[in-house]
């Protein structure tokens, strides 16, 4: 049944009301039973009998104010309640649809607005006074989740969630935005349809209407009204003209209203539309605690509507065609006024997976979607490596409008291009994935990046990586607008380092030799380049005092240690400016620099082939100054003291992370080549964050957000609600310990100095061989550190340990180039799936700990060594400690131990989050570390792993031949696996 529940709680019942929350009549059952009222907010819908025709709300205190505002056009209540309660009110308005024109006339009294539930399969949940649909009954944990989000929005605050792999978080979010979306949608509908009844009393003398003009609906009105007939001839015997109803109203926030908006009547709607310029919040009537009894109405502009006599068919024909039209409008400024829901995930992997999850629910087909990524990815344009550096140069290249032909027609080199608007809403399915994308582009002959960033445009809900809402400059040539609307980042665990590497730039002394090179030949062309030549020559000047810069600079490394294979010189940040003043590269020179920069990378991006040979590595060079100094010079030095410059001579650098990771030295790796550097790095989070402040509300989401405390000071920002359930799988299926001795019976601690010590070394092997020893398949072991992994692997291969290993398991190490990464995890899985099994030897904070999937046999057991504290010899580290002691008081920023507790248990807490990935997962996890015998190491673990983990703490000895041993453990679960199969 599919039912709405009203709340006792009075607060929340008005809080539905005076939102707006439109409640459909056809799903309403007015009970007389008082009792049978659930004062919870969050209300079980039963799905099994989920029937339009079937109402039900259960009101106890309230009946009379519920049944004046959800019948406000009704004389007779009493009848009106009989309908009601007889299931009767759908049927009046659908089973008996006007005949003949005595029928209109009749129907004067139907001119309620009321907006049916279809059937949908799943599970009706009310959840603050939104109606949800979930694919399947909800596990509690989604049920806070989603009453958190729907919160959330609906009071635009902000909101972390946590809750492990397996618990069904993707799905929560997605459906508890896409319900509130639907919510919305119906809310702003009704109030138009009540505008057209006032403007348009005529309106209410067709049964239906209001439902027709509120609710896009794929039905037409020949069908939706049933088809009048007067003597021989219907009146739809007149062609139809208006294009868009026969591609039905379904998606309205797709080209062909662009197609139509020439002729259309309402084409200012249409431009409106096509821009996504919102309505303001006073013009739909926000619905928010801020302003909950607000409830305007659009005005709609004059129509001249001559209905003429309403005996005739013409009259019945012009409600018709008036009905269709105020639909059109009505759906368009819908569209204008939902906000878009933006969702990020980490990788375009976990990206399939979201969009897996969107494919489930109830609101896919309805909430036109979209996704973005690069031109890596999407270009099907086959690469000319001998012609161009990288796909974005070469879709550049290639996209200019020919000079030959009709310039009007806006061809251009690239047929994908040309043909772009093939794929859209309509071609494509209601979900895809970018591999979906791909292929019909192909097929279509059309492009998948441009397609998809014109359809996201107009897209309900828009799937990207994360950075794409976070990095200005992603944002901006993604054209993504934050404002007002609904921004998810999902695995939002790294938040901060996220932010402060998109603050954060580097390049080095090669690249600016480089670029100088690229811009002297393109000067030296004065022929060609006459009104580039101001411009470039700026820049090569510009460019040109760097190289000085860095080339008078290069005497303060002289003296310094090698630490981490790098030479680093760091300035307070005032001090940097001055040695860019002093080199006429700063604040002074800022604003001519600015323009030329800005005109080179325009006419880089527009007019590639008046640059030749420029590459996009030189825009890409001029755009991270750009952007670096930007920051530093920006409301006059609002954020100077937020940056940490320094210039780093490096002899190892990481090939496998990004040149801008923020805390690269983790990952460091010999490359032969000597490289100068200079590296501005943004301590505070916050800089960036500041820009989706602007959203209305930020849902930050992840399996790990614990700690929770650094989360606000570092980001500014406040996060009224949180939501952390527990884990859905069941307890006698995770077992989680802890280690604290090792085999002759010595404290095994596991700070960053002792496991380069022999002895730890050796009680580690011993305890990792044991747990080979009795878990089946794989066995992931994460330890601090590449150099630690590398100490380990070297010990054993000298003591034999490693052979002993490999007898027992099939071992691996994660890789830190990322090719060789990608065959490892494949010959991992191969190998783990086997009786024999495999262990994997990974660090904290690397590819496998974070957003890689272990389920079933693929870990089995998770075994981690020592707490990951971020290594504070770490230039960008120490710089971040120091940061956080200047502005403790002053900013409310964690203390330095503080900030390096929480940094390593999210590091912790992601490792452990690798192991039990679903309801009917299991697995172990041991934490080997004498210090998680004290319940101030555990108190930071994620909740269900330090409740799991109690007093679970062994000696070597108990971890074998004990109650509640790791043994024990996985004896009772392949007996209970055996036992099932
Ligand atoms: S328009 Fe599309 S297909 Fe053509 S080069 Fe650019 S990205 Fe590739």
């Amino acid at each position: 049944m599919s039912t709405y529940e009203i709340s006792e709680d009075e607060d929340t019942f008005e809080e539905a009301l005076n939102s707006n929350q439109y409640i459909s009549e056809s799903s309403i059952m007015i009970s007389s039973d008082d009792n049978s009222m659930d004062a919870s907010n969050l209300k079980d819908s039963d799905s099994s009998d989920c029937e339009v025709n079937h109402p039900n709300v259960n009101l106890k205190k309230t009946r009379s104010a519920v049944i004046k505002r959800l019948f406000p056009f009704s004389t007779n209540k009493n009848n009106l309640k009989n309908d009601v309660n007889n299931g009767n009110v759908q049927k009046v308005a659908h089973m008996n649809p006007p005949k003949h024109v005595d029928d209109i006339k009749n129907a004067a009294s139907v001119s309620k607005p009321f907006i049916p539930v279809e059937k949908t399969p799943g599970v009706n949940k009310m959840i603050g006074g939104v109606l949800v649909n979930m694919p399947v009954e909800p596990y509690g944990c989604q049920l806070a989740l989603m009453s958190k989000v729907i919160t959330a929005i609906k009071t635009s605050q902000n909101c972390l969630l946590e809750s492990p792999t397996g618990t069904g978080k993707t799905l929560a979010l997605l459906c508890s935005t896409l319900a509130w979306q639907r919510s919305e949608k119906n809310r702003i509908g009704q109030i138009q349809v009540e505008s057209y009844f006032s403007d348009y009393p005529e309106l209410k003398k067709m049964e239906g209407a209001a439902n027709y003009i509120a609710t896009p609906s794929k039905v037409s009105p020949e069908k939706k009204f049933e088809r009048p007939v007067f003597g021989e001839k219907s009146i739809y015997d007149k062609p139809e003209t208006n294009e868009v109803n026969s591609i039905g109203y379904g998606s309205k926030r797709q080209e062909p209203l662009r197609e139509d908006s020439q002729d259309s009547p309402d084409s200012s709607l249409v431009t409106i539309h096509a821009k996504r310029q919102r309505l303001n919040s006073s013009e739909i009537g926000e619905c928010s605690k801020s302003s909950p009894s607000v409830t305007p109405v659009i005005s709609t502009p004059e129509k001249e509507t001559n209905t003429g006599n309403p005996e005739t068919p013409q009259h019945v024909r012009s409600l018709y065609s008036l009905v269709e039209s105020l639909q059109l409008r009505t759906s368009m400024i819908v569209d204008c006024s939902v906000p878009t829901i933006y969702y990020g995930a980490r990788t375009h992997k976990q990206i399939q997976q979201v969009i897996k999850e969107f494919k489930k629910t109830a609101y896919c087909g309805e909430a036109a979607m979209s996704i973005l990524s690069s031109r890596e990815y999407s270009c099907i344009r086959e690469f000319d490596r001998s012609q161009w550096g990288n796909k974005n140069d070469m879709c550049r290249g290639c996209i200019k409008v020919k000079n030959s032909g009709d310039k009007s027609k806006g061809e251009t080199n690239c047929a994908y291009y040309n043909n772009r608007t093939a794929l859209n809403h309509r071609t494509l399915p209601p979900a895809f994935d970018l591999e979906d994308l791909v292929n019909a582009g192909v097929e279509k002959t059309a492009c998948p990046y441009y397609a998809a960033k014109h359809m996201a445009s107009n897209a309900h809900i828009v799937f990207c990586p994360y950075n794409y809402l976070i990095e200005p400059s992603i944002r901006s040539s993604m054209q993504i607008e934050l404002e007002n609307n609904i921004v998810i980042i999902d695995e939002a665990h790294n938040i901060e380092d996220i932010c402060r590497d998109a603050a954060s730039i580097t390049f080095s002394r090669d690249d600016i030799l480089a670029a100088i090179v690229e811009l002297e030949k393109v000067s030296a062309h004065r022929y060609s380049n006459n009104d580039a030549l101001f411009y470039i020559d700026q820049l090569l000047k510009t460019l040109k005092s760097w190289d000085y810069w860095f080339a008078n600079h290069l005497q303060l490394l002289a003296d310094k240690p090698v630490v981490n294979n790098e030479v680093v010189h760091t300035w307070q940040a005032e001090h940097f400016v001055q040695t860019l003043d002093n080199h006429s590269i700063g604040q002074k020179q800022f604003a001519g620099f600015q323009t030329s920069a800005d005109t080179f990378c325009q006419r880089l991006r527009d007019d590639h082939r008046t640059l030749p040979g420029v590459t996009q590595a030189t825009g890409t060079l001029v755009e991270s100054i750009l952007m670096g100094l930007g920051y530093l010079f920006r409301s006059s030095g609002k954020y100077l003291d937020d940056f940490t410059p320094a210039l780093v001579k490096t002899v190892a650098m990481n090939s496998s992370y990004g040149a801008k990771h923020w805390r690269r030295s983790q990952y460091a790796q010999n490359v032969e080549k000597e490289k100068l550097e200079l590296r501005l790095m943004c301590m505070n989070p916050a800089v960036i964050f500041e820009d989706l402040k602007v959203a209305r509300c930020v849902v930050l989401a992840s399996g790990t957000l614990t700690p929770l405390i650094s989360l606000y000071s570092e980001l500014a920002t406040e996060f009224p609600l949180k939501v952390s359930p527990g884990h859905v799988i069941p307890k006698d299926r995770v077992w989680v310990g802890s280690l604290g001795s090792c085999s002759r019976g010595r404290e095994l601690q596991c700070r960053s100095n002792d496991t380069s010590q022999p002895a730890v070394q050796d009680a580690l092997a011993d305890a990792i061989l044991l747990v080979c020893r009795v878990t089946p398949n794989g066995v992931l072991c994460f330890v601090p550190s590449y150099k630690v992994m590398d100490s380990l692997v070297k010990r054993w291969t000298e003591t034999g340990i490693w052979n002993e290993l490999d007898q027992l398991k099939h071992v691996f190490t994660e890789s830190r180039n990322v090719r060789d990464h990608n065959d490892v995890m494949d010959d991992y899985y191969k190998y783990a799936a086997t009786t024999k099994g495999a262990i994997l030897f990974a660090v904290f904070r690397g590819k496998v700990s974070e957003g890689m999937d272990f389920k079933d046999h693929q870990a089995r057991a998770v075994v981690t060594i020592g707490i990951p504290y971020p290594n504070t010899y770490d230039m960008a580290v120490k710089a971040k400690l120091m940061y956080n002691d200047k502005y403790t008081k002053e900013r409310g920023l964690l203390p330095r131990s503080d900030w390096l507790l929480v940094q390593a248990y999210r590091a912790l807490n992601q490792a452990v989050g690798r192991c039990v990935r679903h309801r009917a997962d299991w697995g172990a996890v041991l934490l080997i570390d004498a210090r998680f015998r004290q319940p101030c190491y555990t108190k930071h673990l994620s909740g269900w792993v330090r409740n799991l983990l109690g007093n679970n703490h062994h000696t070597f000895n108990s971890l074998v031949n004990s109650p509640n041993s790791l043994e024990s453990f996985m004896q009772y679960m392949k007996i209970s696996e055996s036992e099932k199969a």
